[in-house]
């Protein structure tokens, strides 16, 4: 067992790490405040290539492993602690491996190069406005007319919609159904741009990542380009319970990543606080807690690089299996959100008054890591029965 990261690693974390330090972290606020991650980083975070990391160079991008979009997701949310530039840049790490595994060569040549540049947004839309955990029962449907699909029905709560208008470019990997009998066998994924006529949106006004807007897509016969077609027809639930593995490890670094940031917040200011004559660093109460919250995420940070690598290294049937996989990824992405929660919200008690402000980036974060709390890349509840199912086998499934 080797628990060291490769000098290629090191060096790329050290250079993330530089940039999130000097240019994202002062800017945080102004992303908070602004709601929008400005043009300007995002265009560093291009030339960096950070952007689309996983892109394999075919395409332009820098064919960066799963391990390192972990790692620098962990720290560009702590460099944007209200998690916003972090979404932006995990869900294009995330599904740009779905893309290139299983989309044509015209659309990917499409759509992978422009999402490198920082010129296109790649997300995806599978929740509906009747329920995104149940994902077999969606409505939105596709028929296919000569070399189109086209799409009736509605997306909701999707990330990046804003954003791929303001850049002119984008869309989302959408699951529809193309054989209403068939249940989950009977999906398709599809990129979906954005701008398609036939689609109008909608822009929520959320709580938290301001930076990252989220919003609604209805589709009323929009007409998708069958190239956009991932792999086969009906196979799209699949692909999309595939895509959820490498984007909930990077959800979960960037949980660590906040929790991370936090803790030191927190642990600087009890350094300088005093109360009863002492720094607050020095009461066991307060001392206490930050260790309990620093061994929560030295050892959540283990069970998602361990997931990172398994996915890194998969298919590896020898060694272990996919089960094994999903139920690292998903103890991660259990545990990481809630000790993220935890950690901000003590660190916040130990400030006292003084966190409940504005002035204060501790509420942006609290903000933005309830998204992962309340649903995005999967509610808590729906991981524990996805365990439920790996630990338990699936005939312990409470339905289907
Ligand atoms: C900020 C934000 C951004 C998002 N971005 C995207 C995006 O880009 N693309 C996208 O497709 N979706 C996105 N989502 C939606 C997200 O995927 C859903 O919130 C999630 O799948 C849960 O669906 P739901 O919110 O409709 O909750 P529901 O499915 O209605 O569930 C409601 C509650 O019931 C619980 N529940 C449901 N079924 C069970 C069960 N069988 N056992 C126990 N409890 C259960 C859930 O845990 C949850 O607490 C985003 C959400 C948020 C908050």
């Amino acid at each position: 067992m080797d628990f060291r990261l490769t000098d290629d690693e090191e060096l790329f974390q050290k250079v993330v790490k530089e940039f999130c330090t000097k240019k994202l972290q002062p800017r945080a606020r102004e992303i908070d405040d602004k709601e929008q991650i400005p043009e300007d980083l995002l265009q560093e975070m291009a030339k960096l290539r950070l952007l689309g990391i996983t892109i394999p160079e075919k395409y332009g991008g820098p064919g960066g492993s799963l391990t390192m979009a972990a790692l620098a997701a962990m720290e560009i949310a702590q460099g944007d602690i209200s998690m916003a530039t972090v979404v932006f840049y995990l869900l294009e790490a995330g599904w740009s491996i779905i893309m290139a595994k299983y989309g044509t060569e015209e659309a990917k040549s499409d759509v992978l190069p422009q999402v490198v540049e920082g010129k296109s947004f790649l997300g995806i839309a599978t929740t509906e406005p009747g329920g995104g955990s149940d994902l077999a029962n969606i409505k939105t449907v596709a028929r296919r007319e000569g070399d189109y699909f086209v799409i009736n029905g509605e997306k909701a709560f999707i990330s990046g919609i804003g954003e791929s208008q303001r850049l002119g470019s984008g869309g989302h990997l959408t699951l529809v159904r193309t054989d209403a009998a068939a249940g989950y066998r009977g999906m398709s994924f599809i990129y979906v741009p954005v701008a398609t006529p036939g689609i109008s949106t909608l822009l929520f006004r959320d709580m938290g990542r301001m930076g990252i807007s989220t919003g609604q897509l209805s589709y009323r016969e929009a007409r998708v380009p069958v190239r956009y077609l991932l792999g086969e027809e009906n196979r799209g639930f699949y692909y999309a319970m595939e895509g959820f593995n490498a984007a909930r490890v990077l959800v979960s670094a960037a949980c660590i990543g906040a929790a991370e940031a936090a803790l030191n917040i927190g642990i600087d200011y009890c350094k300088r606080r005093e109360a009863f004559g002492s720094a607050i660093a020095k009461f066991e109460g307060v001392q206490f807690e930050i260790v309990e919250q620093y061994c929560q995420i030295e050892m959540a940070k283990l069970m998602v690089l361990k997931a990172a690598w398994m996915i890194d290294n998969y298919p590896n049937p020898d060694r272990y299996t996919l089960s094994e996989t999903t139920k690292a990824v998903s103890v991660g992405k259990l545990y990481a959100p809630q000790i993220a929660f935890e950690t901000i919200k003590r660190a916040m008690m130990w400030y006292g008054a003084a966190s409940y402000s504005k002035e204060n980036e501790l509420e942006m974060a609290l903000r933005g890591v309830m998204s992962y709390m309340v649903g995005a890349e999967g509610a808590l509840n729906i991981i524990k029965v996805i365990l439920g199912r790996e630990i338990l086998g699936r005939e312990y499934m409470p339905y289907r």
